[in-house]
């Protein structure tokens, strides 16, 4: 495999390089390999014979994550990244649905699976069994699986979305190509490894001779502490949610001289507000931004395009972009229909980037993925139109709510909000302690304002929502936070924000 192949070649050419950062740990290409290589033949002496089940790779920002990820697929075998952040019910259930035939604690936690479900190895104990140099055909290629992602499922259990060596090959000769990343740069690695969007940064990075800088929970939870490190760190491209950079620019001290060789920000994952993509351009003027787009189920992202200041003027909402150059995005209706360029339906993704589909969960495969015109496709559940060749994204079909009898989508609300002078990021949650929804909430982050008391920025605020929305679509209730939840992914926290501004 192509990507396996230029780790090699840099850690013959650069032994000493720095590949993987974080926190006081740090690993070189040669190191890489050489560990890498040993785990992999230490899994092939922990494992049955000729088997292919996954091995489950459990911890946080390791060296030793990276180590175990390249590990498993040289000996064959997809990985599943678990961050320690998930709960033991929720690993069980992953191992149980996964058939994983080892568990590799890099954290040198104790998982607790409740029994002898799995056998459990630390990296250093495999690499203490395996020899170095296993043969290259052992490696995954492909169509086999290279990793597992586990995402959360509409009916409670966690769906194993399956992607291949090609998917992935695909996917970084994208990044690497098409995107001004270079050679030899320093990444920024935001996302715990059991989100995809990690991958938008592991490998790239790898594949180009960079080094990968992870910061870690903890100092994502501690802001002076993460500048601190951001202002040694040299980085070069940053990749996160939007919502991490948005709380990163709540700071004025994050500029381009916190920063000075930032050359690249790459957002996935969720809407990129205009207003962050804004300050970002005048926050860092050397620096170059990007929106991309897509599901896990189509490896990682399949959409991308510059954030210039000419996009922000032109559109109050900004594009996901174009399509990765061999996908085939369009819109369909609700009876399968392709729809003209403007109309409004639901994204469809299909070509090279697309998984399998869940590991083991054939009937929910068969809802989300369908074969069409010699193609595999991905329902996204996106709402969406195409304009020009230019994919816009308007949040979740199933995002659509009605209210009094009018139907209405939570995040076109939002989207106003967020336009008021005196809003900095707000989410729109909706009331229905019974079922139907009663009334809508707005959980606001304020701007500074001169208002002595909060009814009088809320009637400033539902004054200028009355010139852009219809009153049924305007929230009844305004609550001001300093900070809007984040999921462990980085992304909002509908469910918590909603939890807690309804008690
Ligand atoms: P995940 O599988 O966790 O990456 O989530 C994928 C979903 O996140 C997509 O189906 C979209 O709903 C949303 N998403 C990802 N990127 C973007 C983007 N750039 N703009 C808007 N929504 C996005």
């Amino acid at each position: 495999m192509k990507l396996l192949d230029a780790i090699k070649t840099y850690a013959d050419a650069k032994p000493q390089a720095e590949a993987f950062r974080s926190l006081d740990h740090s690993l070189t290409y040669g190191e890489l390999w050489d560990l890498s290589e040993r785990v992999a033949s230490g899994i092939q002496k922990h494992t049955a014979d000729g088997s292919k089940a996954p091995v489950l790779v459990y911890g946080h920002m390791e060296p030793n994550m990276i180590v175990s990820f390249l590990g498993s697929v040289k000996a064959g075998r997809p990985y599943i990244p678990v961050d320690v952040s998930i709960p033991a019910e929720r690993i069980v259930k992953i191992i149980e649905s996964s058939g994983a035939e080892l568990l590799i604690s890099v954290s040198g936690d104790a998982v607790d699976t409740g029994s002898n479900l799995i056998k459990t190895v630390t990296p250093e104990e495999l690499a203490a069994d395996g020899d170095a140099d296993l043969s290259r055909e052992n490696w995954v290629k492909e169509l086999d699986t290279f990793y597992i992602i586990y995402t959360s499922g509409s009916t409670g259990n966690p769906k194993g979305v399956q992607i291949s060596a090609d998917n992935l090959q695909s996917f970084t000769d994208w990044i690497c190509r098409d995107f001004p990343v270079g050679e030899g740069k320093t990444f920024l690695n935001q996302a715990p490894f059991s989100f995809d969007l990690s991958v938008m940064d592991i490998f790239p990075s790898l594949q180009t001779g960079g080094t990968l800088h992870c910061v870690t929970k903890d100092k994502i939870n501690k802001p002076k502490v993460l500048f601190e490190e951001l202002e040694k760190s040299k980085l070069n491209v940053w990749t996160s949610t939007p919502s991490f950079v948005q709380m990163c620019l709540m700071d004025p001290g994050f500029t381009q001289e916190l920063l000075p060789q930032a050359e690249v920000f790459m957002f996935c994952g969720e809407a990129l507000p205009a207003a962050v993509a804004q300050e970002l351009l005048n926050r860092f003027p050397k620096a170059r931004v990007f929106n991309t787009y897509g599901p896990t189920e189509t490896t990682v992202a399949v959409t991308s395009v510059e954030i210039t200041q000419q996009i922000i003027d032109e559109h109050e909402s900004l594009p996901v972009g174009f399509a990765k150059p061999d996908m085939n995005i369009f819109i369909m209706d609700e009876n399968g229909n392709k729809l003209p360029d403007g109309e409004k339906g639901e994204i469809i993704i299909a070509g090279p980037s697309v998984s399998k589909g869940y590991l083991g969960e054939p009937s929910l495969t068969e809802k989300a993925f369908f074969p069409i015109d010699g193609q595999w496709a991905y329902h996204t559940g996106d709402a969406g139109y195409v304009q020009d060749g230019q994919i816009f994204c308007q949040g979740r079909l199933d995002f659509q709510i009605k209210l009094h009898g009018y139907r209405m989508e939570l995040e076109e609300i939002e989207v106003h909000v967020r336009q008021s002078q005196y809003v900095r990021t707000a989410v729109v949650i909706p009331y229905q302690p019974n079922g139907p929804v009663e009334y809508l909430i707005a959980a606001i982050v304020p701007e500074k304002h001169d208002f002595e008391k909060e009814f009088q920025l809320t009637s400033a605020i539902k004054k200028e929502l009355a010139a852009s929305l219809p009153a049924y679509m305007i929230p009844r209730k305004f609550i001001y936070q300093d900070h809007i939840q984040m999921t462990a992914n980085g992304k909002i926290d509908r469910k918590r924000i909603g939890e807690e501004v309804l008690v």
